[in-house]
């Protein structure tokens, strides 16, 4: 893996950093021990991974696609970054991101944007690209990526790879840099569904260092990707939500949609459709409910606790350091949500925006509930598009956000979704995701459908 990113990381620059003394150190390591005679460490002891760079990493500098963290290296690991290390996985490096994991297209890092595999002038989706370009161009077989309203499942459809954000509290956001607080979940990639579930059972658990981490055994994922690959899904009611569907979506990915459908029936499946009325919201309400929490999260960039520091000469004040530093650290998006976020929570504005967006939140969860009575999974597609050229949406912030229908309402929810490559599209030949949704805890149901699908 270390040779074919070094031929081909330069054109699709899906890596950030590569440590390859460490991968090398972490591999050996597994040999030596398994040569001593000792049992592997895990089932995926000695299979190099991509992390996302939003990951603290005691050997690595962690950017978040940021030039305000440019250089720092943290003073501790991540949990998901120590279970991978107890588990053997050997990090070959970090991944690109939109910075700060906010974007959809992976144009927002200040270090450039990653190329999607299948056409290098295209965009591999965003937040995570980087973890998703590194599955796709065969530089990495596993990979792990955050997902707040999308970023693991939207660049895992755009490059024909799969993604999972696993329930809300199940993978431990300590030493995962925060976007928003309330949505943000590390979740596992992979190039197939039984890859994706392996990894899904090293990083997920609880963990008392994360204050939302739920304490509950890690969900049956591997053996539900076992039982799944039997092909057998009677007895299994999927339902096609009916507001995310219609004339937004490219044909192509329409049509895609219907074959999965049809597949999952001939499978065996009972195909029920169901409605989701306030999912319409879930765009306005997360655009709301985000920037409020990055307005808060990102605080904590003063110039004097991490990183970058702009204009410390001795002759300007503190205040007028901090407001130079995060002028010049922060991109453009970065800054348009800290100043959304702002003003939707200020005074007097507080019950209109953020309270309203809230309830909407609680009627989106209450949809989730209702639907779920009907059918055990959820199914739509995971974009309304496939990978777009780059450059085509940087200017217009909205068509950008559109890009999150489908995969938005989860987050809100909590719950949990994967999304898994469902062919190619009629319109233009690039890879399309179907989009399994589940009720919280119940991620084997992801692991069981997509496997059979698969
Ligand atoms: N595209 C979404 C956004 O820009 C999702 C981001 C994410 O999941 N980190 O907010």
């Amino acid at each position: 893996h270390l040779d074919r990113i070094g031929a081909v990381d330069r054109r699709v620059h899906a890596f950030l950093h590569v440590d390859a003394a460490a991968a090398l150190g972490a591999a050996r390591a597994v040999d030596e021990s398994l040569a001593a005679g000792g049992p592997p460490a895990s089932a995926l002891a000695g299979v190099p991974l991509a992390l996302k760079d939003v990951f603290t990493t005691t050997d690595m500098p962690t950017t978040c696609g940021s030039r305000i963290l440019e250089g720092w290296v943290s003073p501790y690991d991540s949990t998901v970054t120590s279970r991978l290390r107890a588990a053997g996985v050997p990090v070959l490096g970090k991944t690109n991101m939109d910075e700060f994991a906010m974007g959809s297209s992976t144009e927002n890092s200040a270090y450039g944007p990653t190329r999607n595999p299948w056409s290098l002038d295209r965009v591999p989706g965003g937040s995570g690209g980087g973890s998703a370009a590194a599955l796709a161009s065969f530089e990495a077989p596993l990979a792990i990526g955050t997902d707040t309203g999308g970023s693991i499942r939207q660049p895992a459809a755009l490059t024909g790879t799969v993604g999972v954000k696993p329930t809300y509290g199940t993978v431990s956001r300590y030493g995962l840099v925060a976007c928003a607080s309330s949505l943000d979940q590390g979740g596992p990639c992979g190039r197939s569904v039984l890859d994706t579930a392996l990894l899904h059972a090293v990083v997920a658990g609880h963990d008392p260092r994360d204050s939302t981490s739920v304490d509950v055994p890690v969900a049956a994922v591997v053996e539900a990707a076992r039982e799944g690959a039997n092909g057998d899904l009677r007895g299994v009611r999927v339902g096609v939500v009916r507001e995310l569907g219609g004339d937004a979506y490219a044909p192509g990915v329409l049509s895609s949609f219907q074959a999965a459908v049809a597949q999952l029936e001939a499978l065996g499946a009972e195909v029920v459709e169901v409605s989701c009325p306030s999912f319409v919201h879930a765009i306005a309400a997360y655009y709301l409910i985000l920037p409020s929490e990055v307005s808060s999260n990102l605080a904590r960039f003063d110039a004097m606790r991490y990183g970058l520091r702009v204009g410390d000469d001795g002759t300007h004040s503190a205040e007028e350091v901090m407001a130079a530093t995060r002028d010049a650290g922060f991109g453009p998006e970065v800054k348009r949500r800290i100043m959304i976020g702002t003003y939707a929570l200020s005074a007097g504005y507080y019950d209109a925006y953020y309270g309203q967006a809230q309830k909407v939140r609680t009627l989106i969860s209450r949809d989730f509930a209702a639907a779920y009575e009907q059918a055990d999974v959820l199914l739509s597609p995971t974009s309304p598009s496939t990978a777009w050229p780059l450059g085509e949406k940087v200017g217009d912030p909205l068509a950008m956000y559109l890009q999150d229908l489908c995969t938005i309402p989860t987050n809100l929810a909590g719950g949990a979704a994967m999304s898994l490559p469902s062919g190619l599209s009629a319109d233009d030949g690039l890879p399309v995701g179907l989009q399994i949704m589940a009720p919280a805890l119940a991620d084997e149901r992801l692991y069981r459908v997509g496997a059979a699908y698969e």
